[in-house]
């Protein structure tokens, strides 16, 4: 079944009663969700977006298709609306970050986060070294690199292999279906990632790494190889604003308050440098990643993604970002718009 829900067929042969009580046969008519409507709008908006370029920086990601675009929002009771291309599979990349962080704090608590990792934005590039200089490594946002890497070393486990087990388990749980990875970009990646064994070594000069970093980098980079469709993109954010159980498999996957905490590092930092654009122009948590994804969380009605891989400057999917933006303002979901109570 290709296209699931996507169409509300409301009152597909109704009775209406008329006045004297008796029973007439009314007409056809087919509703169409707002959801998918404002799906359909925002793709057609954006298709024929040329700007951005594929991340290159990870040979691997310079050579996937730059004309994937899909669009999918899940809701928090599991229905899905899309359009454009659900089945593709990009790699996760830093969106993953999302979800190893809520591993840890379902593990150990907003405070180890806290004091641990930080959660306040560090106002510069995803993958700065400066940002750990200036903090002495501390208040390394879990969703830039420095405070990813962190995150992952601290994940529970006896070893690398263990670590990595939780990963992907977690990691699945959200998308409702057993992830795997994307080799070529895997070793692309860890063959090229020396700025990331930086970070990750003077995090461990600092005391700020939690195992051991050259094994840390590498479960990082093989999170960050994970492959994603479009769909997957939007259960796992649908399970972030359904308090964080799996509105699809219908499990649950860590708690409301993991949930809601996760959804708070998602706001102030989901975007690298450009979050406080984002947060002013969608009103909503995201995540993007230089694989092309994007995911935005409504909580409490839905998740939604979007997949395009040409970034711009700040490492954020050009098509998935005015995507999301054109979803969230036809349903008017940003939760700072309220309709004034004037009497
Ligand atoms: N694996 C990528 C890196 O560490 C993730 C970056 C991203 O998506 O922002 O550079």
């Amino acid at each position: 079944m290709k296209r699931i829900f996507s169409l509300l067929i409301a009152g597909v042969f109704f009775l209406t009663w008329n006045a004297s009580g008796q029973a007439k046969k009314g007409k056809t008519e087919v509703v169409i969700s707002p959801y998918q409507l404002a799906v359909d709008h925002a793709f057609e908006k954006c298709k024929d977006i040329k700007e951005g370029k594929n991340a290159d920086y990870i040979k691997e990601l310079a050579s996937v298709d730059s004309n994937i675009f899909g669009i999918c929002i899940v809701t928090v009771d599991g229905q899905v609306f899309y359009k454009g291309d659900l089945d593709s599979r990009v790699s996760i990349q830093s969106i993953s970050k999302v979800f190893t962080l809520a591993r840890v704090l379902e593990e150990q608590g907003p405070k180890a986060v806290m004091d641990k990792i930080g959660v306040d934005a560090t106002g510069l590039r995803f993958n700065s070294i400066i940002a750990i200089e200036l903090q002495k490594g501390k208040e390394i946002n879990p969703l830039v690199n420095p405070g990813a890497i962190a995150t992952t070393s601290l994940v529970a486990g006896a070893d690398s292999a263990a670590k990595w087990k939780s990963i992907i388990q977690i990691q699945s749980e959200f998308a409702g279906r057993p992830l795997d990875i994307n080799r070529p970009v895997y070793i692309s990646e860890a063959g090229d990632n020396l700025r990331n064994q930086a970070i990750a070594h003077l995090l461990f000069a600092y005391n700020r790494m939690y195992f051991d970093p050259v094994q840390s980098t590498d479960i990082y980079t093989k999170q960050c190889a994970l492959n994603v469709n479009t769909r997957d993109l939007a259960t796992m954010a649908a399970t972030l604003a359904n308090g964080g159980f799996n509105p699809v498999t219908k499990k649950k996957v860590v708690s409301p308050e993991t949930a809601a905490f996760t959804l708070s590092v998602m706001a102030t930092a989901g975007l690298y440098d450009d979050s406080g654009q984002w947060l002013f122009a969608v009103g909503l948590p995201g995540k993007s990643g230089v694989g092309g994804g994007i995911i935005a969380v409504c909580p409490g009605k839905f998740g939604i993604a979007a997949i395009s891989p040409p970034l711009n400057e700040a490492g954020n999917s050009v098509k998935a970002q005015r995507a999301i933006f054109e979803v969230s303002r036809e349903l008017k979901v940003n939760p700072y718009l309220v309709e004034p109570r004037t009497k």
